[in-house]
């Protein structure tokens, strides 16, 4: 049984009137337990907690003891690893192969302990050059300084909840900030864990870090509203990002948005086509839902019915099903909104022309739980809604081109632009395709730039901002320039 209670100004806490939800599993459709569910008057409790911990302590500028209390919540999450993996598997779906990469131990690994150690290396300041700015006789010593930005709203989406969670918290924390973390209604019992945690194991300040759940996603637009709120840090759909960012111009804060992706997996005709397409069912992991997914596959027109053969094998041979099963790369959508979601994207996808290769539908052998079947489609023009929209499901469109310039036209063509893959032969043509095409992340030949240290985020409609990386510390910064006569 997972954790119900959420935290407030250091104490773990029932909402105000004791309401609780269901966390349901996935795979399963049966009810996993209860969680508290937060309304807008707790929501209002945890907000004037994270600004009065940051007006009113030295949480802001005590260095030290910020990265002790980082790396003291990173130990005690390591203490409950094993219990967390069951839980993400039971209440996400996501398949336990998933949890010992980018779903748990990868970002367990350095999500914390990164920014906890670059709470030291961080430039705090910087000297300019001393300047009689007015030509008055009166020459200045002039100082940059980096300051926490102050109270942030984290809103974090369901798919890969503790990794998301833990890259915005680490930033968040070791430049000095406090925080309300609103988590996904569909995955609740990561976020709790973390609350007790952080309760019953680390020392820091009551207020600091308040985490709730609720079932109405309005009782998160509270944060993006307050006044007492300084900057919003969002994960989720390009939908609620343009929202948030409406809702969020009342108080004129910041934010830093990662959004949605429609990214390409984009062979060039001098790649080995055995190796990289069969290694384009890859965005069936998880069941699709990634934001980074390289869910466009485009491939030379001159080799297109050799690419779709070789996707075909590779998506009729993934192993999928039940999520606890570590044979399975796919598990099932998260809800059945999400499942409905998918297979309504499947339809529209025939309706437009495109073909099934194989899959489009709901498999009959496993009656429950939220599955759909890995769904190849072909004779897919990159103007369809298919080729066009996150699908947020185990979807593969296969897009042709003519030539490197035709290729880059149509990876520029979409209203997104946060990661994608391109294989050669060759790696400094690759690379040439590469800068130019816009995305914020790109994979050369299977290289893969995911780190606490890599600045992860959008170009165009994928979002604002950079998580991770020197960027994502700098972005939960403010910036304050000061000086004083040259004594
Ligand atoms: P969502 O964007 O609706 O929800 C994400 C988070 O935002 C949740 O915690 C939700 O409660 C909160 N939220 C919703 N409306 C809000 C509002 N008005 N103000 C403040 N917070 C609000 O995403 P979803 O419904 O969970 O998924 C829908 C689609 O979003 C998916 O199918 C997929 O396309 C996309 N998605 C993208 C990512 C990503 O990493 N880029 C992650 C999850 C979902």
């Amino acid at each position: 049984m997972g954790d119900r209670r959420m935290l407030i100004d250091g104490k773990l806490v029932d909402g105000e009137d004791g309401r609780v939800f269901d966390n349901v599993n996935p795979a399963t459709e049966e009810v996993l337990g209860p969680v508290a569910d937060a309304t807008r008057a707790d929501m209002a409790r945890a907000i004037a907690a994270a600004r009065t911990a940051f007006d009113t302590t030295d949480w802001s500028t005590d260095h030290q003891r910020r990265k002790e209390v980082i790396l003291q919540l990173q130990a005690a999450i390591e203490s409950e690893k094993e219990e967390l993996r069951a839980e993400l598997v039971a209440e996400v779906g996501c398949p336990v192969l998933s949890t010992w990469g980018p779903q748990l131990d990868a970002p367990l690994r350095e999500a914390l302990v990164w920014p906890a150690e670059m709470i030291e290396r961080f430039p705090w300041s910087r000297d300019l050059e001393p300047k009689d700015a007015f030509g008055m006789g009166i020459v200045a010593e002039r100082q940059v300084w980096k300051e926490p930005i102050g109270v942030v709203g984290v809103i974090v989406p369901w798919n890969f909840p503790i990794e998301i969670i833990l890259n915005k918290l680490g930033p968040v924390l070791a430049m000095g900030n406090t925080c309300v973390l609103k988590a996904a209604p569909d995955t609740p019992w990561n976020a709790t864990r973390l609350a007790r945690l952080i309760a019953e194991h680390t020392d820091i300040p009551p207020g600091v870090v308040n985490i709730l759940n609720s079932s109405d996603h309005l009782v998160g637009e509270e944060l993006t509203t307050s006044a007492l709120v300084d900057m919003i840090a969002f994960t989720g759909s390009t939908a609620t990002g343009r929202r948030i960012m409406e809702a969020a111009s009342a108080t004129l804060k910041p934010v830093f948005l990662e959004l949605g992706g429609k990214s390409i997996n984009l062979v060039l005709d001098d790649a080995d086509f055995a190796t990289a397409i069969p290694s384009s069912a890859g965005v069936c992991m998880h069941a699709g839902q990634g934001c980074a997914m390289p869910t466009r596959l485009m491939v030379p027109n001159a080799r297109y019915d050799e690419a779709v053969e070789l996707a075909k094998a590779a998506f009729e041979a993934m192993p999928y099903g039940d999520p606890t099963d570590p044979s399975n790369f796919q598990g099932p959508q998260v809800s059945k909104k999400q499942q409905e979601r998918v297979l309504g994207y499947i339809e529209k996808g025939r309706q437009e022309g495109a073909r099934v290769v194989t899959g489009g539908g709901r498999p009959a052998h496993l009656p429950k739980g939220w599955f759909v079947e890995p769904t190849l489609f072909a004779g897919v023009d990159n103007q369809m809604t298919i080729a066009q929209e996150e699908i947020f499901g185990p979807v593969l469109v296969v897009i042709g081109y003519d030539g490197d310039d035709d290729a880059v036209r149509i990876a520029n063509d979409s209203a997104y632009g946060l990661s994608g893959m391109i294989t050669s032969g060759d790696l400094d043509r690759a690379k040439g395709i590469a800068a130019r095409v816009r995305t914020g992340t790109l994979s050369i030949n299977g290289g893969q730039w995911y780190g606490a240290d890599a600045p992860f985020g959008g170009y165009k409609q994928s979002g604002i901002g950079r998580q991770c990386g020197i960027e994502g510390l700098e972005i939960f910064t403010q910036t304050k320039t000061v000086s004083w006569p040259v004594a």
